[in-house]
């Protein structure tokens, strides 16, 4: 009897392994059959209608940007929540998620499984309507505890930042950058995967100062950077990545330092054509 047990245990297992086995083959070689797809032709107009960041980059490195949304896509979950999505707010997502991470190919969110569109700002129990008119909500936030590996964005303020213009915030890549800063376990405006430590110490220093600029009235950064260090690095990477001329222009030695941190001049592709 104990021996028919054990031989059915086993036999489970030797089963429920292989199905495990033959899935996870079918996954990859779904994404790899994804990743050899070409780039279809409406994605590139609207990459290149709407999105800066693209625009300001050589042809081999859109073709490289193309690859990553690719991926980006056949690997994440792009779920509305009571509102509709269509190809654009896809590729914005994706293009917010790439952004940041443009100088390191090889990454692509391991915690993130899914990102969830909501139909305007939420509050802290993830509802839309009770803000209606009298007060602004959440534009977006990095899941945690029940809602780890999520990422909810607001779909209009996720397109607004998308229209093609110089803008100071983008809500997609601010969440993202969390995302990125998170990758060492804190949120805390050091992202340590992407500087060393002797980096660590100039760049609080730069907080503080820029931080008592904020204070003072005599910076252009939204002051919701002044809430601590993290959204700091988050405020700031979206002013850096949106409208890269300004930025340098108004802060070069933030600039200089966001150029170490995500290893990438946003604005070399215009210096190259001017
Ligand atoms: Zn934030």
């Amino acid at each position: 009897m104990k021996n028919t047990i054990a031989i059915v245990t086993l036999a489970l297992f030797v089963i429920g392994w292989i199905i495990f086995l033959s899935s996870a083959r079918r996954k990859k070689k779904k994404i790899k059959d994804k990743l050899n797809e070409q780039f279809p032709g409406l994605y590139r107009t609207i990459l290149e209608n709407k999105v800066l960041f693209y625009r300001l980059l050589n042809e081999t490195d859109k073709r490289l940007f193309e690859k990553r949304v690719q991926l980006f896509l056949a690997t994440k979950k792009i779920e509305p929540v009571d509102t509709e999505i269509d190809d654009t707010v896809k590729l914005m997502v994706a293009s917010s998620a790439i952004i940041p991470t443009f100088a390191f190919p090889q990454y692509n969110y391991p915690s993130v499984k899914t990102v969830l569109i909501y139909p305007n700002s939420f509050d802290e129990d993830f509802k839309t309507e009770n803000l209606e008119g009298h007060k602004q909500g959440i534009l977006g936030m990095v899941g945690n505890r029940f809602l780890d590996g999520t990422v909810l964005l607001s779909k209009p303020d996720l397109l607004r930042a998308y229209d093609g213009l110089p803008h100071k915030s983008n809500v997609g890549v601010h969440e993202f950058v969390h995302l990125l800063d998170k990758e060492d376990g804190a949120i805390d405006g050091i992202p340590e995967r992407l500087t060393d430590h002797s980096f660590v110490g100039p760049w609080l220093h730069e907080i503080k100062n820029e931080i008592d600029q904020i204070q003072k009235g005599k910076s252009d950064i939204d002051p919701y950077a002044l809430k601590n260090n993290a959204e700091f690095l988050a405020v700031v990477s979206e002013y850096f990545f949106s409208n890269p001329d300004k930025f340098r222009k108004r802060h070069p030695e933030l600039y200089g330092f966001l150029e170490v941190i995500f290893n990438k001049n946003p604005t070399s592709e215009t210096e190259k054509t001017e």
